[in-house]
């Protein structure tokens, strides 16, 4: 089977200060399976980088630069579509929780006023995943 996984699960240092989020407890769990690692925000903007938060602004679910307050969406979602355009057969997405552009059901969510709207919402990346029909969980919800 074909896993998507946050990049910065399997220790790759792309996280927005430059670590990782390394956990052999969760490798340990997906082993036999073949692991395909994506980074949005690495690929789009870099490595440091400003972070990010989820806003919701107009309806819509954006990804707003805490330093400049631009919004960052439109790269991710560009990415995210040509990653799974390229890896079809993908099967399982896991995502870092809490993150906003992988986290599944776990992002914090913003109004503009930075208002917390909600502690479960979906990343930008893991919406595409599952707009797609791809079953996407959190690594915290997958671990246990
Ligand atoms: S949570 Fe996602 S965007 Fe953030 S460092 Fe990990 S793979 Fe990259």
């Amino acid at each position: 089977m074909k896993v998507a996984i946050s990049a910065c699960l399997l220790g790759n240092k792309c996280r927005y200060d430059g670590s990782e989020n390394y956990d052999p407890k969760l490798l340990g769990k997906l082993e036999g399976y073949e692991l395909i690692p994506f980074c949005p925000e690495d690929f789009c903007y870099g490595t440091p980088r400003p972070t990010m938060d989820l806003v919701k602004e107009d309806g819509e679910i954006k990804a707003i630069s805490n330093l400049t307050q631009a919004d960052l969406t439109p790269p991710i979602k560009e990415y995210a579509k040509a990653f799974f355009n390229t890896n079809k057969e993908i099967e399982l997405f896991i995502g870092k929780d809490r993150s906003p552009s992988c986290g599944v059901c776990s992002a914090r969510l913003y109004d503009a006023n930075k208002k917390l709207l909600s502690s479960e919402a979906t990343g930008i990346m893991a919406q595409e995943a599952k707009n797609r029909g791809i079953e996407a969980i959190d690594a915290e919800d997958y671990i246990n």
